[in-house]
């Protein structure tokens, strides 16, 4: 039967555990060398695979094509190891890894490993998460999981932490820093506040011993070690080894050959919590930034006095430096008794594995009072008398390391900005929605993640496009956000009535900038068009030929200023001719209601001839200045000197985008009238003519609001 194991995929060591449902104990399990530990490191050596101790030994004679240290580079895509004559991304290499390690555990301990939990950084972000779940995938195993290291520490540790209480987890790894405080009330885990450094481990301790010998090297014998990368290699593991040893002793010695050159350097303690006091403090302030962030939440001030229990977890807190820092700024020692900083995630991995497929699980507390979570683990847990407790996977509650947000424009629309949904310490599995007025095809939604304003200090997890809105009218959407379970952000959407719409993610293939540039252009392109599509520019030639004697000429004018009326002469410019023989300008591509009304008032019959020789249509054409809507309107009340010119200047002027409306009185023709117009024309008596002329304002308007320019 397969079983389901927790695994801590840690940067330098990793370790495999399993929950044992008949002892109510965690059994680690040990791998071919009998460890606990599996160095996670990889080397490519003649086509085969080669992890753990194995591999560390190769990094340590200087092989080249061995990988350490891939995992803080999870979800990068500029980092490539170039090992074995290939190209490895992190992802891949820790899939190569994972695959590795389950045949040894395997074969080792007489198992079969189906399902996993693995654990994550808190600080890992989302990319780093599905890379994670990837990384497990191609190893074969199916992931349970994906839950945060301190979270895994704080549920080993917490079960046997009966009251209430404050836990702060500092976890020093050999890659990555994170700070965890969560409050434990029994069985319950609520996680207040988490931040991190996923490029502050052990290994810049490491490079503080590594620099100094080098420094040492180069003034002794002008020779640079780093410049032979076999030799490098083999100074990486020496250094972390006297590190190693400065947990101990007071002092030691680094024996470094290159060259054919030897040197020996003694490196004092006190040098090296000297040189590494600056990393020590930056943890310090994430611890802070968490005090702070908790203080925020809650209104009141969160500091020191409000923890608990201080836990140390990685590899890194074996160093004396951290424990004194903790006595220093917390007045008391951090529980570290029975606790094994080496595989209480794996502990808790594990755990969360059963709880998984299993919702409770039943631990049996032997050593309960003790206070350790150590006592639930190694391969024989006793099986211990009447005490267990029950533990329900619903209890622990995590929180979101990082803020989500997406690309949005600011209120005074001059910038884009990330507009946050989520707030970063919230609960995971809780949504949080954005509604939208939406009239498009497709909504776009860029999704962020980090603590800034400014879009170019976050990172776009995606762009999910939004499609299924009924079209041609308004909708109310919502956008819905959450982080699931594994830390891993779901977007979807539905309509005010609860109806899904589609949500897909795309892969942002531009950057931040480009992203940016491009919705700059297209809001342009789309207020240009808009302003374009609401142009009209109307030029209204009125017949003041001798034929408009008499009640024609006033009915024509009165009926001129209530189709002018009509218009907010927002976006509107009219032009006035008068013609007969001539054309006058009476007003010129005017705004103003007073200036074009007292415009059609000057209006006289006869002054510009009695006669009907001038051609208006022609005239006409040359008059529009803007792109935008082009109307021309023609009252006329006889037969044209120029009716043949001015019907092929109509078809010019239509071929040009402007829409002819001929209104003819009297004696007009309603044969040329409908040759000019651009649809039929419209042949009224005088008492018509207010009529008409408010039609073809209600015709421009709906031309207006419904063509698209051509
Ligand atoms: P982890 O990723 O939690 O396995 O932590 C591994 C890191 O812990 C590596 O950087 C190790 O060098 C470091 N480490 C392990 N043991 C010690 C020790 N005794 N003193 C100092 N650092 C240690």
């Amino acid at each position: 039967m397969k079983i389901n194991v927790g695994i801590d995929l840690g940067t330098t060591y990793s370790a495999v555990a399993t929950f044992v449902k008949e002892n109510g104990g965690v059994r680690i399990f040990k791998n071919g060398d009998g460890k606990e530990c599996t160095p996670s490191v990889v080397c490519l050596s003649g086509g085969r695979v080669i992890i753990g101790e194995e591999a560390k030994e190769e990094q340590r004679n200087g092989n080249v094509d061995t990988a350490a240290f891939y995992k803080s580079m999870m979800g990068n895509e500029n980092y490539a190891a170039y090992i074995g004559g290939g190209e490895y991304s992190a992802e891949t290499l820790s899939g190569m890894f994972l695959t590795e390690l389950i045949k040894d555990i395997e074969a080792s301990n007489g198992v079969q490993i189906g399902g996993a939990v693995i654990t994550v950084p808190a600080y890992f972000n989302e990319k780093q998460r599905n890379a994670t779940i990837r990384a497990g995938e191609a190893a074969g195993l199916k992931v349970l999981k994906i839950i945060n290291e301190p979270t895994a520490a704080i549920i080993a540790y917490g079960l046997t932490a009966g009251k209430e209480k404050n836990v702060l987890v500092y976890d020093l790894g050999g890659g990555t820093f994170d700070i965890t405080i969560a409050h434990v009330n029994g069985t319950q885990i609520d996680v207040l506040a988490t931040n991190g450094n996923h490029e502050l481990g052990g290994k810049n301790w490491d490079a503080i011993l590594i620099d100094y010998v080098q420094e040492r090297f180069y003034s002794d014998y002008d020779v640079s070690i780093e410049d032979h990368p076999e030799d490098y290699k083999e100074l990486q593991v020496k250094c972390e080894e006297a590190k190693k040893r400065l947990s101990q002793v007071s002092a030691t010695t680094i024996m470094m050959q290159c060259e054919g050159l030897t040197g020996k350097y003694e490196v004092t303690k006190e040098y090296f919590d000297d040189m590494s006091r600056v990393l020590l403090e930056e943890t310090l302030q994430l611890i802070q930034a968490s005090f702070n962030e908790i203080g925020e939440a809650q209104g009141r001030s969160f500091g020191w006095a409000d923890i608990d229990e201080v836990v140390l977890v990685g590899g890194s807190t074996r160093m004396p430096q951290v424990r004194d820092m903790i006595i220093a700024e917390y007045g008391k020692p951090p529980i570290t008794k029975d606790i094994n900083v080496d595989t209480i995630v794996a502990t808790g991995a594990a755990m969360q594995a059963e709880l998984c497929v299993s919702q409770t699980i039943q631990i049996r507390a032997g050593s309960l009072t003790q206070g350790a979570a150590g006592a639930f683990t190694g391969a024989a847990t006793p099986k211990a008398p009447a005490m267990t407790l029950t533990i329900s996977n619903s209890e622990i509650r995590d929180i979101t390391s990082h803020s989500l947000g997406m690309l949005a424009l600011s209120s005074d629309e001059k910038s884009y900005i990330n507009s946050i949904i989520i707030k970063k310490n919230s609960y995971i599995n809780k949504v949080f929605s954005k509604q939208y007025t939406f009239a498009g095809k497709a909504l776009e939604v860029y999704v962020m993640q980090g603590e800034s304003r400014d879009p170019y200090d976050c990172d776009i997890l995606g762009k999910y496009v939004i499609t299924g809105m009924p079209q041609g009218t308004k909708s109310q959407l919502s956008v819905n956000f959450l982080y699931n379970s594994n830390g891993v952000v779901e977007v979807n959407a539905n309509l005010a009535d609860g109806s899904r719409l589609t949500a897909t993610k795309e892969t942002v293939t531009e950057s931040i900038d480009e992203i940016i540039a491009r919705l700059k252009r297209e809001k342009e392109e789309a207020e240009e068009a808009a302003r374009r599509a609401t142009c009209v520019e109307i030029v209204l030639a009125i017949d003041s030929s001798g034929s408009m004697g008499g009640n024609r000429i006033g009915k024509a004018k009165s009926s001129a200023q209530d189709f002018i009326d009509e218009f907010d002469l927002k976006h509107t410019y009219i032009t006035v001719l008068s013609f007969g023989d001539q054309i006058k300008k009476v007003c010129t591509d005017s705004s103003s209601k007073g200036q074009i009304t007292s415009a059609i008032r000057s209006i006289t019959v006869g002054e510009v001839g009695y006669g009907t020789d001038a051609r208006p249509i022609d005239a006409a054409r040359g008059l529009y200045r803007r792109e935008g809507h082009k109307i021309l309107v023609v009252l006329t009340d006889g037969v044209w000197g120029n009716q043949v010119s001015e019907t092929s200047a109509a078809d010019s002027a239509k071929a040009d985008g402007i829409i002819i409306y001929g209104i003819g009185i009297g004696e007009a023709d309603q044969a040329f009238l409908d040759r000019i117009s651009s649809n039929r024309g419209k042949k009224v008596d005088l008492s018509q003519l207010t009529t008409v002329f408010k039609e073809v304002a209600t015709s421009i308007a709906t031309e207006v609001s419904t063509t698209t320019l051509r």
